[in-house]
């Protein structure tokens, strides 16, 4: 079996309602649990996933409600995957939304800070994004070998 190889993937697709962020961030870390990782690499990947949902409901779909696919793929050499995309309403210029502080949240409660987020706990964040069309965040993850246990 080649390293770069696909060992196990799942397909979810969830409603944006608020209450399926946690659902989301559950079934993942679940998900992945089997390829062992730490507890830091575990909520690591619980918080990017949060804050990719939270991003697809909140300025996605603004309160509408869609439907927000997420694939995760596991691969040999004890690498991740994680596609989060939505149907939504897409941004105008990735690269300015992913600066840090960066919001387009009226209210003044966001901090802008959800893409900082995901490229600090992941190891790669890809974002593309169709205006009207709808938004993909591409995040992958190589988990470090467990010290053999004595
Ligand atoms: P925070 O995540 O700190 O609560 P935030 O959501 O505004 O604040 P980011 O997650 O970094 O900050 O996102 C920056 C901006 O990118 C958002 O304010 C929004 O304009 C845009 N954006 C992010 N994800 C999407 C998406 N899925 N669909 C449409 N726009 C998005
Ligand atoms: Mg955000």
């Amino acid at each position: 079996m080649s390293k770069k190889e696909v060992i196990n993937e799942m397909k979810l697709s969830l409603q944006s309602y608020s209450v399926n962020e946690s659902a989301a961030r559950a079934i993942v870390s679940a998900f992945c649990a089997q390829l062992n990782p730490t507890f830091d690499e575990l909520s690591d990947i619980r918080c990017a996933v949060s804050e990719a949902v939270t991003n697809s409901a909140v300025h996605g779909y603004r309160g509408v409600i869609g439907s927000i696919s997420i694939d995760v793929k596991l691969y040999g050499d004890r690498s991740l995957r994680i596609e989060i995309k939505d149907k939504g309403c897409g941004i105008e210029n990735v690269e300015k939304a992913m600066q840090p502080l960066f919001t387009t949240d009226p209210e003044g409660e966001r901090s802008g800070m959800g893409f900082t987020v995901m490229e600090n706990f992941m190891d790669m964040i890809k974002v593309s994004s169709k205006p009207g069309k709808g938004t993909k965040v591409s995040m992958t993850k190589k988990l470090s070998h467990l010290p053999i246990r004595k």
